[in-house]
């Protein structure tokens, strides 16, 4: 009985101090006691996130939404660290930590929420094409004996085969390369969100996006997994509030976004 009673103390302290430590381990927690947050962003999408080669300091509509939840959940958008994640590297960087979340024009799809949470969205594009002016290609059908770049890891791909299951797909690490096969006539069109495709354009009147879209993408702040959905809750907050009192708005117009 004694032996017995032992063993049921030791295993609550066991326990105790397990959920002690989970506590301390939680994510919010953990942003919280770091006192900033590390935001996963692309550097290759103006409008969304790229470099400001003048200042260098990172900039766009994905930053400006980062510095809205940092200022929410540690008082000051000034609290973030930025990391350059492509759509290959942004799955990685949440689920292995690197990042407690990533801003960075990432659709919510349901492959995707296997893998990590996504906030409520805080931005609607749509998938098209952008093709050299001069180009026969006028629609997503004309595509089907063509070749079309993409970007690894985004959700395009999928897209395109879906309605061109013959489709010749090649892939690039980044929008800055892509867009660069592009300009060299590797390929006869470079296939992405609406919104990413007129950013690579805004100083070049070469290239045209087709007026078709394949999808509807819901961009989200992607984090991690956890039981605690606090870290969740207060991105949920910041995004309804941004929607809510007009900022989105105010937002897309800066950035020129329709
Ligand atoms: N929004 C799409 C996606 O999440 C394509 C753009 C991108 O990957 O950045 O896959």
């Amino acid at each position: 009985m004694k032996k017995l009673l032992c063993l049921l103390i030791l295993s609550l302290l066991f326990l105790t101090g397990c959920s002690k430590k989970e506590v301390i381990k939680n994510h919010y927690d953990q942003i919280i006691q770091r006192d900033y947050i590390i935001v996963g962003i692309k550097t290759d999408s103006p409008p969304f996130g790229y470099i400001n080669h003048e200042t260098g300091e990172e900039e766009g509509f994905d930053i400006d939404i980062a510095k809205e939840i940092a200022k929410e959940i540690l008082g000051s958008e000034q609290k973030i660290q930025y990391v350059s994640v492509t759509p290959n590297t942004r799955i990685e960087a949440i689920t292995s930590g690197t990042v407690d979340m990533v801003v960075a024009t990432m659709s919510i799809t349901p492959q995707r929420q296997y893998l990590i949470d996504f906030s409520k969205p805080y931005y609607i594009a749509g998938q098209t094409a952008l093709v050299p002016k001069n180009s026969n290609i006028y629609t997503f059908a004309d595509l089907k004996d063509k070749t079309t770049l993409i970007v690894l890891g985004s959700n395009s791909e999928k897209n395109i085969r879906n309605i061109i299951p013959t489709a010749k797909i090649i892939g690039y690490k980044n929008y800055d390369e892509a867009f660069n096969a592009l300009k060299e006539n590797k390929a006869d069109a470079l296939s992405s969100d609406d919104s990413i495709l007129a950013g690579l354009i805004i100083n070049n009147d070469d290239f045209r996006i087709l007026k078709n879209r394949i999808s509807r993408e819901y961009y989200a702040v992607g984090i991690k997994k956890d039981d605690d959905y606090r870290l969740k809750d207060n991105i949920d907050v910041v995004i309804t509030r941004l929607h809510n009192n007009g900022k989105i708005k105010e937002l897309k117009q800066k950035w020129n976004l329709y």
